[in-house]
């Protein structure tokens, strides 16, 4: 059916096709020569100026989340945009996991004050991040109204090593925090402290609620990915850590500034160059 001279096209034809599908896969792939640390942040305005710190940057975009993988004093580092909310924060962690593996991952950026004692570009380091938007609630009548301080907060679960387990909240890397901690003395725009961070698809700014919220869940801040991102981090045991700026403060009665944004970035390049030097080699 085929001459000697058909078979050799078809060998070639083969052949070529085998060559362009590999070298469509590697470009897709990034490249990875030694484990990064991947930084996470949900807007640009938490997270560009890092992007402009990395050495080499190179972006990549998997669906609605972008990459910027580089360098910083040496280490490799990973920017991620990883959008707003607990949805985004989870598609982007587990990305950032499967594609990068990193070492490590801190999520930082913006939040609300919670803590009645905390000012506007204080920071807080996340001893634990917690969902505060999981509830349930006993049966009610039609047109008996809604009651919301009722409502019963639930654990969230999470299949770790192929067992299922409730959680009520991810605790930060106790590595990742001594660290953090040792480049406290740099920051100068506020007070850095270890607390509680609060997460959840809300903006919240009724203070009968937050109170709720800071009594029953022990929230020093309100914002919007960490604890959905510490979730994904955990079921991979990948070291992780929530670093979060006070940008606004209902209690204390201050808006919403953007400049925390940078502040928080400023800080977090410190605690990057520290884990440089101490806990990534
Ligand atoms: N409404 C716009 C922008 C939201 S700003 C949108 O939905 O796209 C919310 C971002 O700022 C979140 O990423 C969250 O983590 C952070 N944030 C800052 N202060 C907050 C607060 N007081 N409550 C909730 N999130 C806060």
């Amino acid at each position: 059916m085929f001459n000697k001279k058909s078979l050799a096209v078809l060998f070639i034809i083969l052949m070529l096709t085998t060559i362009f599908t590999n070298s469509a896969i590697a470009q897709e792939t990034p490249v990875v020569h030694s484990q990064p640390i991947v930084i996470q942040g949900a807007m640009d305005i938490e997270m560009q100026d890092m992007v402009a710190a990395l050495k080499n940057p190179k972006e990549i975009t998997y669906g609605g989340w972008t990459f910027w993988q580089g360098t910083i004093d040496k280490q490799p580092v990973v920017i991620s945009r990883t959008e707003v909310g607990v949805t985004n924060a989870a598609a982007a962690t587990l990305l950032a996991i499967e594609k990068f593996n990193p070492k490590a991952i801190i999520n930082q950026g913006t939040s609300g004050g919670h803590d009645p004692e905390l000012h506007r570009f204080d920071i807080v380091l996340g001893q634990k991040s917690i969902n505060f938007g999981k509830f349930k609630s006993e049966h009610a009548d039609l047109g008996a109204g809604i009651n919301p301080e009722a409502w019963i907060p639930e654990d969230v679960s999470l299949r770790v090593g192929g067992k299922s387990e409730y959680f009520n909240g991810f605790a930060g890397d106790p590595e990742l925090i001594k660290v953090a901690q040792s480049v406290i003395d740099s920051y100068k725009q506020g007070n850095v402290v270890t607390g509680v961070i609060g997460t959840a698809d809300e903006w919240n700014r009724e203070l009968d609620r937050i109170a709720w919220v800071h009594e029953n869940f022990s929230t020093s801040v309100e914002e919007m990915e960490t604890a959905s991102a510490a979730q994904v981090a955990a079921a991979y045991n990948v070291p992780f850590l929530g670093i979060r700026i006070l940008s606004n403060s209902e209690p204390q009665g201050e808006d919403w500034d953007p400049k925390a944004g940078t502040y928080c970035q400023e800080y977090v390049l410190e605690v990057v160059k520290a884990l440089d030097q101490t806990y990534l080699n």
